[in-house]
């Protein structure tokens, strides 16, 4: 592999036998062989296309605050565009963002602007990339009610999607559907506001979230989608599962669609939670809880 790492090396910066632990939130997984951090939009190009030579698999990652990432070994490169794509523009309400931005950040430099639209998004601790990827959204609100174009390089071609383009739907878009685009940069829409009255706004959803999810815990989030018909904790409470634990992975007893890693728990354990979850509601209530989270590289 080492021919390969040389022609990679021309276009990012480059870690070796990288632990998923350090690349999710969940903390939880085996080793990646390559994890990548291309220098802008060609060197990701040329990352691609030397991966595509070379039959070697790859990833976007973004803060990993999504995937459950297995135990096994990743022969592959993950690419994250956190380090060098992660310019921000204001123009009067608009912003451009790169991917790699958290969205967390962006929300406390608009609020420092004086800009509502992104309080929602105060708590998720996403990059602008992932958060397109899942219209990833809170208290009524989405990313696709701000989101009005995303840069997308797919097919060897850099172009810009308006929002219908992007078909959002819940914690869906059209990104899921084409595995092989990526999100380069974003355009918002927010608006003027008053900033001590954003900041407040921000300040309580973060209280409310402290006091409703199991944040002082490595997780991915919400595991499951909510059902069309009533709330995926709600299920899981009825089949007896809050708290319920294999090793150090637990279903959270403060919000029980949260697994939690409380010390050094296994990928196989949380997938077992999982699918005895999604097994037990199904065979109790004939309902198909849809994991929110993302499963990588499971045989
Ligand atoms: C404590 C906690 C609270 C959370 N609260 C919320 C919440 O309130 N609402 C909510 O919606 N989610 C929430 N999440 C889940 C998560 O933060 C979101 O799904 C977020 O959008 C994931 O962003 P990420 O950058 O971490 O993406 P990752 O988890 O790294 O990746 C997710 C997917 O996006 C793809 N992707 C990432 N970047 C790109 C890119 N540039 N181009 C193409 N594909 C890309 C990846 O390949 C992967 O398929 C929470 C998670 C945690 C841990």
């Amino acid at each position: 592999m080492s021919e390969f790492r040389n022609k990679i090396a021309q276009f990012a910066d480059i870690d070796e036998n990288v632990s998923f632990a350090r690349l999710t939130t969940m903390k939880v997984g085996g080793k990646a062989r390559y994890v990548v951090y291309p220098y802008d939009e060609f060197a990701l190009e040329g990352i691609i296309e030397v991966c595509r030579e070379n039959n070697v698999e790859y990833k976007m990652f973004g803060n990993g605050s999504n995937i459950l990432c297995s135990d096994d070994f990743f022969d592959g490169v993950v690419i994250k565009l956190g380090r060098y794509f992660n310019k921000v523009f204001f123009n009067g309400t608009e912003v451009v963002v790169q991917a790699g931005y958290s969205i967390i950040s962006l929300a406390y430099d608009a609020m420092k602007k004086s800009l509502s639209g992104l309080e929602f998004a105060s708590g998720i601790p996403g990059t602008v990339g992932g958060c397109v990827f899942m219209n990833a959204g809170a208290y009524k609100s989405n990313m696709s009610d701000i989101v009005t174009e995303v840069q997308v390089l797919h097919d060897g071609i850099i172009e810009w999607l308006d929002n219908t383009r992007c078909e959002f739907g819940y914690r869906t878009s059209v990104f899921q559907k084409n595995e092989d685009w990526i999100v380069l940069a974003v355009k918002m829409q927010l608006k003027e506001g008053v900033r001590e009255e954003i900041n407040e706004l921000m300040q309580d959803r973060q209280k409310r979230r402290f006091a409703t999810q199991p944040l002082d815990y490595p997780s991915a989030g919400s595991v499951f989608r909510n059902p069309e018909n009533g709330f995926s904790w709600q299920y899981i409470d009825k089949i007896g599962y809050r708290g319920k634990h294999y090793g150090d992975a637990a279903v959270s007893e403060k919000h029980s669609n949260f697994i939690v890693n409380t010390g050094s728990a296994k990928a196989s354990e949380i997938n077992q939670l999982i699918e005895d979850i999604q097994q037990l509601v199904r065979d109790e209530y004939e309902i198909e809880l849809i994991l929110e989270v993302e499963k990588f590289n499971w045989k």
